[in-house]
């Protein structure tokens, strides 16, 4: 019998409800602070990549609000054609400097940055090793970059080095490439940046550390892991939003000064897109200028998270091994964390439940993420609702909630 053409559409997302995957776009959402509008109620909001509450600073606002007047809203073109300005430059050199790196390229979005970079700088015949809990947008690099990819367990520096000491063989071309994020997105963990940078400088091996959720947020004024860390190796390429902690749009790549100029000519999601607009980047200055002035922002987010993180560990909640501001509660079952969400919903606390395939499957979790603009009361609060959830879901017996 001939299928109606878009039956398959419907195939797969009943398919989705039936395993409690199914995916909807929300209404009434408005801001991406410490509080924010839901479906007409006050909620607080843990569920923002808004880390230093700067996508609604006064000076951002401002700063974006005047290139706009100035520059218009829209580039028109793509940066090699007639988009690209001082701002886009000035940017540029004030994040090579903010980031300790010789030069920076902006891409449209840390989506595109990871497909741009991975693309531009592996191909069929090189190896890609990557960490199994990387995002979604590197596993794409890699898989539309046509090297020959293996995933090392999450973090797993023995399995890592096992796989550079035979990586001779899978390489066809001698270019090894190692990628990880360096705050993994839905654990709120670290990776062991320093013993795999040593790994890599060993074996000739280019390093991608996808930085999106550590600058702004960790190390000296927000400078990242690699800052915090102090690794120094030629061979690292950071890739870094400005959509989260930064409060912008878009990403920039830092590193050596050959890579900018190589993907400026290879990178082809840097190549056939059209430039940032001038709000966007007028707002990202502002946040460089901010982190540079105000570091005790990137403090306050650290207390913050250690105050809650804490505070959900004395509960009994299972925070895998979080240590920055993403904290995951683990629950496993996707039904479950579904309907924790709207429980807290229905308390007043906005916290997301993560679902398969964002995270593998079976380890289903509500991710919060603090704010360095929630206050201590704040924090205080959502505990006693994440208490009084678990306790109305009966799974406050702790034990149910640990693997
Ligand atoms: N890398 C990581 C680790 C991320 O978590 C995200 C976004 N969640 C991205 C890249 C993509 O960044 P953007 O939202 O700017 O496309």
């Amino acid at each position: 019998m001939e299928q109606h053409p878009l039956q398959f559409m419907q195939n797969r997302l009943d398919t989705l409800h039936h395993e409690h995957l199914y995916r909807q776009l929300r209404i009434g959402h408005e801001g991406s602070e410490a509080w924010i509008e839901f479906e007409g109620r006050r909620v607080l909001n843990l569920s923002s990549n808004n880390y230093l509450g700067l996508a609604e600073h006064p000076e951002l606002k401002m700063a974006a609000s005047h290139a706009a007047q100035r520059f218009g809203s829209g580039t028109g073109s793509s940066r090699l054609i007639a988009g690209n300005s001082e701002l886009h430059e000035q940017l540029e050199k004030r994040l090579a400097t903010f980031k300790l790196c010789e030069s920076a390229l902006l891409f449209n979005s840390g989506y595109t940055a990871n497909i741009g970079v991975l693309t531009a700088l592996a191909t069929r015949g090189d190896l890609i090793l990557s960490d199994e809990l990387n995002h979604a947008s590197i596993i794409d690099g890699c898989r539309l970059s046509r090297a020959t990819c293996k995933i090392y367990p999450h973090s797993d520096v023995a399995a890592l080095e096992a796989l550079l000491a035979s990586a001779k063989k899978e390489s066809h071309t001698g270019k090894i490439i190692v990628v990880t994020d360096s705050v993994f997105s839905m654990d709120g963990d670290r990776a062991p940046l320093t013993a795999i940078a040593a790994l890599c400088r060993d074996y000739h091996a280019l390093l991608i550390v996808d930085e999106a959720h550590a600058t702004g947020c960790i190390g000296p004024s927000g400078r990242g892991l690699l800052a915090e860390e102090g690794i120094e190796y030629e061979g690292i390429i950071a890739i870094n939003t400005l959509s989260k902690a930064m409060g912008s749009f878009g990403a920039f790549v830092a590193g050596p000064t050959l890579v900018r100029e190589y993907l400026i000519n290879v990178a082809r999601t840097f190549i056939f897109t059209t430039a940032l607009p001038a709000p966007v980047v007028a707002a990202s200055l502002a946040a460089v200028d901010m982190l540079e002035r105000k570091p005790a922002l990137v403090e306050k987010l650290r207390e913050n998270a250690t105050f809650f993180r804490q505070g959900l560990q004395e509960m009994g909640f299972d925070t895998l091994q979080s240590s920055t501001h993403i904290i995951p509660i683990l629950i496993g079952d996707p039904q479950i964390a579904m309907e924790m969400t709207e429980r807290l919903l229905a308390n007043g606390v906005f916290a997301i439940a993560i679902r398969p395939p964002t995270v593998p499957a079976g380890t289903a979790r509500i991710r919060t993420s603090v704010l360095a603009s929630h206050s201590r009361a704040d924090l205080a609060h959502a505990l006693r609702i994440f208490e009084r959830v678990a306790d109305e879901m009966g799974i406050s017996s702790h034990a149910t909630l640990r693997r």
